[in-house]
């Protein structure tokens, strides 16, 4: 029984002894206390079976001291007082409970951190110290140094950094920030600091991107524009993300971000509203949300369809649900739903996921398989690509101004801020006051007709509105010139970068006796070469971006002038292309830029419900395509001209080779005219790509040879079985090997290429001589691996004995 009262915590066991009128010494082990864990499991316990915790052990011990005289009350009441005592020699030895910051908080604080001590080394204190010392002279010390050591240029950064600091500070000292020293800072910044370094303290300007500028971007992205995404879906994608982010006001992160939206997020229903047809609704919930006071909380949007199909959000969502089949009931098309009825029993009906899809993201990226491009099931979209092409289709809107996330999220803020409560407005923007939509959100342009409120003249609303919509203009530039792009691969810099990349190459083939740059693989060299080439990927990127950018403020700040001098001369303005004149190479594109803009006036409610589902299915069906990347378009000429600008850019899309001709005849020819047509026959029998990427001839054998190995074969493992593709040939093949001895006996196609037969029998005298010297290898995987040259090398014999 000792053994259990000295583990009795140090308080209980002096009151039992107090009790007792003993003056001995309670005997205690402070060495022994409970370890806080096993505490905390036992008061878990404890607390489930709150009847008569713990009361055995204390009232077998009571009556083993002689004490059995007390009543079951007092000893429960003995026992409650030592469970807080416990809770609180637990929450002593804590200490004081931190605030929960986010991830990206952290980091941020880590840096101030950082940064701080570096500022405390120069001045030689001790930096925690000096922090907790919490002296505004010092601290406007190190804002100066701050400035000093990075390239600042902005006060708004200057006043984050020292808002980051007293947190950090908040988080040595375990209480806020004097209030004193954050009222001189505050005053102090854009008085004293903004005017030593000249820091930029403009407000950026606060554009809103209302739903008519909305309705431009989804006929631009649906009719009129002509980039090529890497896969269709991603073009229903953009509609969708376009439309929820412009109806939640949310911040895209919580749509593409790290967490991004699941299956599982969206709840699907069926239900019934005042109509007689039940109608599709989703519940939409967001979960990963900006904290906002230490919180994330999580938000439910609810969307339906609408009568104007191209800003319905509900349309593009089933496509996309469709196109992966991921209804749990056996529903596989639009109209199935259509035809649903909800049971009078139910309020509702649930169109529920398959388990295996509830769990990955709806946005989703495309991968690169043997195959072809393909969307991925798992790899979801990330923001920087759909942030890409959101300013991109913005630019081909021809907007003056770069286009944002925030845009949308201040357009939509600002109407729901005149629609709804002050409370509901923090909800949904996720906003701890009101003050933080006025500061950061609410634009400079007063939207109201402030001339006719005074002067008491009939409201002209629609004419102010006109004036503070974003300024947009089809001419603009939407991409680069020729000249530009020379001016930037002629840059200093890029030049720089480019002679040390051919430094490295030359390194590579020169001495070190490599072919070409990729045999080099796993070298040093090779890996700085990669380096060099990276860098200069991103730094053309950057230049051509900015270049752009001045293109298009440029064409925007002479074009009124232009025009009106035109105008005076007599020259009137040309009409736009109208959208019939588009020649899409998708009939899937075609059809849906031809629905989405249908005019749906004095059709009856049927027929609309079929033009819907049409719509619908057709979106499926795109969602399985994909237009041919630009560079299979382009003549040989233009293909040349730019193919020293745009080889790096291209990366993401299949990088195709030189181009002779484009013939249409040969779609379906069953009969392939042997030996003559350098077609792929991987992309041929490629379903998903566009028909002229199907019926690409390539100019040489070498170009197509290096675009099936590039594109198809090193995308597998050596001895991946594989279908033969070749057009009514089915042949199951063992491997890469037996598909070239294969096209070259079946189908009179000689896949190839000599610097691969070269290396091989390079290799296979290397292997040779290495046996002739005996040399053992130990390495398990290098054994392997010789083991794998031997069967190429055989292959390879019995391939060229065949030729
Ligand atoms: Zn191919
Ligand atoms: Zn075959």
């Amino acid at each position: 029984m000792n053994s259990s009262r000295s583990r009795l915590p140090r308080r209980h066991t002096q009151r039992q002894a107090l009790r007792s009128a003993r003056n001995a010494a309670p005997q205690c082990d402070l060495q022994s206390l409970e370890s806080s864990e096993a505490l905390e499991q036992r008061i878990r316990r404890n607390n489930k079976s709150d009847s008569n915790w713990d009361t055995d052990s204390v009232s077998d011990r009571e009556r083993d001291s002689g004490y059995s005289s007390h009543s079951n009350h007092e000893v429960e009441a003995e026992a409650e007082a030592r469970y807080y005592d416990q809770m609180m020699d637990k929450f002593e030895e804590e200490g004081p409970t931190l605030s929960n910051p986010g991830d990206g908080t952290l980091g941020m604080m880590r840096g101030e951190k950082r940064n701080w001590q570096k500022f405390c080394e120069t001045m030689k204190i001790d930096a925690e110290q000096a922090l907790i010392a919490c002296e505004a002279k010092r601290f406007k010390a190190y804002l100066i140094w701050r400035v000093r050591h990075s390239r600042v240029k902005k006060e708004s950064t200057i006043i984050t950094y020292w808002k980051v600091l007293s947190m950090v500070y908040a988080r040595s000292a375990y209480r806020y920030m004097d209030e004193g020293v954050l009222y001189d800072l505050k005053n102090w910044i854009p008085s004293y600091l903004t005017r030593l370094f000249g820091l930029d303290d403009s407000e950026k300007e606060k554009a809103c991107l209302f739903v008519d500028d909305l309705s431009v971007l989804l006929n631009c992205h649906w009719v009129r524009d002509t980039e090529v995404f890497a896969h269709e879906r991603l073009r229903v994608q953009m509609a969708l993300l376009l439309l929820i982010s412009g109806c939640t006001a949310t911040r895209p992160g919580a749509l593409v971000g790290e967490r991004p939206l699941l299956y599982s997020d969206i709840k699907l229903f069926l239900v019934q509203g005042e109509g007689l047809v039940p109608v599709i609704a989703m519940r939409l919930s967001l979960k990963h949300i900006k904290r906002s006071g230490g919180k994330s909380r999580e938000k439910e949007f609810t969307f339906y369809e609408g009568a104007d199909l191209v800003i319905c959000p509900i349309i593009p969502f089933l496509a996309l649900a469709f196109a992966d089949d991921a209804f749990e009931a056996n529903i596989t098309t639009p109209t199935e739903i259509y035809d649903l009825v909800i049971p009078t029993r139910k309020t509702r009906m649930h169109l529920k996921w398959k388990t295996k899809w509830a769990e990955r993201p709806i946005f989703r990226d495309v991968e690169t398989t043997p195959t072809g491009v393909r969307m991925s099931k798992t790899k979801h979209l990330q923001y920087s690509k759909h942030r890409h092409h959101f300013i991109r289709l913005g630019r081909a809107c021809g907007f003056e101004k770069v286009l944002q996330f925030y845009d949308l999220r201040r357009a939509s803020g600002k109407k729901i801020t005149e629609a709804l409560t002050p409370e509901e407005c923090n909800q949904i923007m996720g906003h701890r006051h009101r003050g933080t939509y006025t500061r950061y959100y609410m634009p400079g342009f007063i939207d109201r007709d402030c001339q006719a409120i005074y002067l008491g003249s009939p409201s002209r609303d629609d004419l102010v509105r006109a004036v503070g919509r974003l300024a947009r203009d089809t001419l603009a530039p939407t991409a680069l010139t020729d000249a530009q792009k020379l001016e930037i691969s002629n840059d200093s810099r890029v030049l720089k970068l480019c002679r040390r990349r051919q430094r490295y190459a030359d390194k590579i083939k020169e001495d070190l006796n490599f072919s070409t740059i990729k045999a080099a693989e796993g070298t040093e060299w090779y890996q700085r070469h990669k380096a060099t080439q990276a860098d200069i990927n991103n730094l053309k990127r950057q230049l051509s971006d900015a270049r752009l950018n001045q293109a298009i403020q440029e064409f925007h700040d002479t074009i009124d002038t232009i025009e009106i001098n035109n105008q005076l001369q007599g020259i009137r303005p040309s009409e736009v292309l109208a959208p019939s004149t588009i020649e899409y190479e998708l009939e899937e594109r075609a059809i849906a830029a031809k629905l989405f803009f249908k005019s749906l006036d004095n059709l009856d409610e049927s027929r609309v419900f079929r033009i819907r589902a049409k719509l619908i299915r057709n979106l499926i069906a795109l969602c399985k395509r994909q237009e041919t990347p630009h560079a299979y378009k382009m003549s040989t000429s233009r293909k040349r001209q730019c193919i020293s600008y745009e080889d790096e850019y291209i990366k993401d899309i299949q990088k195709p080779n030189k181009i002779l001709r484009i013939d249409d005849t040969i779609t379906d020819s069953k009969k392939l005219p042997e030996g003559t047509a350098l077609y792929c026959p991987f992309c041929r029998c490629d379903k998903e790509a566009g028909p002229r990427k199907r019926n690409f001839l390539f100019a040489r054998i070498d170009g197509l040879r290096k675009h099936i190995r590039e594109q198809h074969l090193d995308l597998r493992v050596t001895n991946e079985e594989l279908i033969c593709p070749f057009q009514g040939c089915s042949a199951p093949l063992a491997g890469t090997m037996h598909f070239f001895n294969h096209s070259k006996h079946q189908h009179d196609c000689m896949m190839f290429f000599k610097s691969t037969v070269t290396g091989l029998s390079r290799l296979r005298a290397a292997l040779q001589s290495d046996e002739a010297e005996g040399d053992i290898c130990a390495d398990e995987t290098a054994s392997s691996l010789l083991h794998k040259l031997a069967i190429c090398s055989a292959l390879l014999e019995s391939f060229l004995e065949s030729i």
